[in-house]
């Protein structure tokens, strides 16, 4: 290969004399509408008590930070307040409560 000369000038696969390269850019779409399915990740979970389990200990109250426990004769969930934070669950020791998508 001489000197001040790349692949591409002349040689095998350079450009015809006369022939002006063009680059082009794949069009954009047209917009259109796309629905996608909600990501996993961004689905609200919500505490759920299961009765059945709960002892009425009252060690969940104190760890939501939302105020969504309340206790009656059972803890009960408001699932308007519930920020789906996991630490009533984690705290349980009854193993009484659950997360689910609300
Ligand atoms: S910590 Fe568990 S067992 Fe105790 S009140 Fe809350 S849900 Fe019921
Ligand atoms: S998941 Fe978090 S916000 Fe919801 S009830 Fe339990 S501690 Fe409160």
């Amino acid at each position: 290969m001489g000197r001040g000369r790349g692949p591409c000038a002349g040689g095998r696969w350079g450009l015809a004399s006369g022939v002006t390269p063009v680059l082009s850019t794949p069009k954009p779409k047209a917009a259109g509408t796309l629905t996608l399915p909600l990501p996993k990740q961004l689905t609200r979970f919500v505490a759920v008590v299961d009765p059945a389990r709960c002892a009425a200990c009252g060690v969940c109250l104190p760890v939501c930070a939302a105020g969504a426990i309340t206790l009656a004769d059972v803890a009960t969930i408001n699932p308007d307040r519930c920020t789906g934070c996991n630490q009533c669950v984690a705290q349980c020791p009854q193993d009484a409560l659950r997360l689910q998508p609300a």
